[in-house]
């Protein structure tokens, strides 16, 4: 028994050590975020072939490397790379401010509303997120970009089968390149294994931690926010997680609480 508290004190300490270290480690990244101009960067700069190296890693489908979204939406819009072409209505590949946004949202893939808009979080879980996002001072037209691991519905809204997500990565893995955010935040299970490459660990796991994606931009997953409308005790790690990004970017929470 006594054991069991001392290695649970330890682990305490242990995961308190290292939420002071990443807190350190996040001044200095913000401070070279800060200190670092995109007017001075070649025009093929080294973030697409880490999106490519990436992909390589991922054994991933034939998406030809981009140097703008435009390149890239284009060859979304038409894309045929798996089964889920056959049953969506639009592709949807993601909106928002597409040079340095604050945040990079990442959600699973798009649902009946999106499917038949063509953009992202436009159903009943995209207004609770916006509702989310605006509560630490993030909006899609101002400092986010929002997409989803995969851009085309998956039948009946079905989790993202693994061959598909394959087919699909290049897209994401490109857009967070070549967007360069300042974070990235993952909602739901499907969308934070397959960023942070821990497909065995559960989202109450996952959530709440900053962790480095592709060892440079900080990322850091929470529930989905339809799983918060299905149950409303995710709403309070949820706005934990949200303030914690909030004051990693330094940004104005909602009645002032930091
Ligand atoms: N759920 C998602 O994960 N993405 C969307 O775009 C909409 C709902």
């Amino acid at each position: 028994m006594q054991d069991t508290e001392q290695r649970q004190k330890a682990l305490e300490e242990a995961l308190r050590q290292t939420d002071e270290l990443f807190d350190m480690f996040s001044k200095v990244i913000r401070r070279d975020w800060e200190n670092t101009s995109t007017e001075n960067l070649p025009e093929n700069s080294d973030f697409s072939a880490t999106a490519a190296r990436l992909i390589s890693k991922e054994g991933s489908s034939d998406i030809r490397q981009c140097l703008d979204l435009e390149a890239l939406r284009n060859d979304c819009l038409s894309c045929n790379r798996c089964r889920l072409a056959k049953t969506r209505t639009n592709t949807v590949f993601g909106e928002g401010i597409e040079d340095r946004p604050d945040v990079f949202v990442i959600g699973e893939g798009p649902g009946e509303t999106e499917d038949r808009t063509g953009r992202p979080f436009t159903g009943k879980a995209g207004e609770l997120l916006e509702r989310m996002l605006a509560a630490i001072s993030l909006y899609r037209d101002t400092n986010c970009y929002i997409s989803n691991i995969v851009k085309c519905r998956p039948p009946q809204n079905r989790d993202p089968l693994p061959d598909e997500k394959n087919a699909c990565a290049a897209y994401i893995r490109q857009q967070v390149a070549l967007t360069r955010p300042k974070a990235i935040l993952c909602l739901g299970k499907p969308a934070s294994s397959f960023m942070t490459r821990d497909d065995t660990a559960s989202m109450s796991q996952l959530r709440g931690r900053f962790t480095l994606y592709d060892k440079s931009i900080p990322l850091i997953c929470t529930y989905h926010p339809a799983a918060v409308l299905r149950n409303c005790e995710l709403r309070r790690p949820v706005w934990e997680d949200l303030k914690k990004l909030a004051r990693f970017l330094n940004l104005r929470i909602a009645g002032g609480d930091r």
